[in-house]
């Protein structure tokens, strides 16, 4: 049962990398930034709060994030497994997360992919993703570094902190995840 927490930069493969693994395991993938588009697309009130934020580079607020993650991982699919990207970005999700897997029975891992910012710079400038103006780069990676980065620790204390170097090649990437996968 593989219950997998991808962490690093904005820009680092993240979402690229769990989709595959995602597939490959016959698992579903979970992304908050996707879930944050898709309900800004279908314009649902969640969707019209978190525009301003996502455009900004900023965080959008717990309480439109935690219900959305909570009704996420009780969905039937989610009892196999799931591949996690973008959540938990702050120590205050990810203590909400570790609660809401006890009450599941549940526990997971995390796997820390580690790319310079220079590099995530130029892969989010070539992405072309509305968010990815430079200053919505800029924030998100200084919000990355004040809110996220905390989390290494936190997973680490818990023993379940790996890293993989994601400043390879996308294949590269992709099969030194599954080793630890299956590991
Ligand atoms: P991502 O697709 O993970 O890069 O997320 C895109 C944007 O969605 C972020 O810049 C945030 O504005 C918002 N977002 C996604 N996940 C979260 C989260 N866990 N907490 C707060 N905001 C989030």
């Amino acid at each position: 049962m593989t219950r997998l927490i991808l962490l690093g930069p904005p820009g680092a493969g993240k979402g690229t990398q769990a989709q595959v693994l995602a597939e490959v395991l016959g698992i579903p993938h979970i992304s908050t930034g996707e879930m944050l588009r898709n309900a800004v697309a279908a314009k649902t009130p969640v969707g019209e709060k978190a525009l301003g934020y996502i455009s900004k580079g900023e965080l959008v607020p717990d309480e439109l994030l935690l219900d959305l993650v909570r009704d996420r991982l009780s969905q039937p699919d989610a009892h196999k497994g799931w591949i996690m990207d973008g959540f938990p970005r702050t120590v205050k999700q990810a203590a909400f997360l570790d609660e809401l897997l006890q009450e599941l029975n549940e526990t997971c891992e995390c796997i820390n992919l580690e790319v310079p910012d220079e590099v995530v710079v130029e892969r989010m400038l070539g992405r072309g993703r509305p968010d990815d103006t430079e200053e919505a780069i800029r924030t998100r990676l200084k919000v990355y570094h004040s809110e996220t980065t905390p989390l290494i620790d936190f997973y680490r204390e818990r023993s379940s902190l790996k890293s993989v170097n994601g400043d390879r090649s996308l294949e590269e990437v992709t099969e030194s995840l599954k080793q630890l996968v299956a590991s």
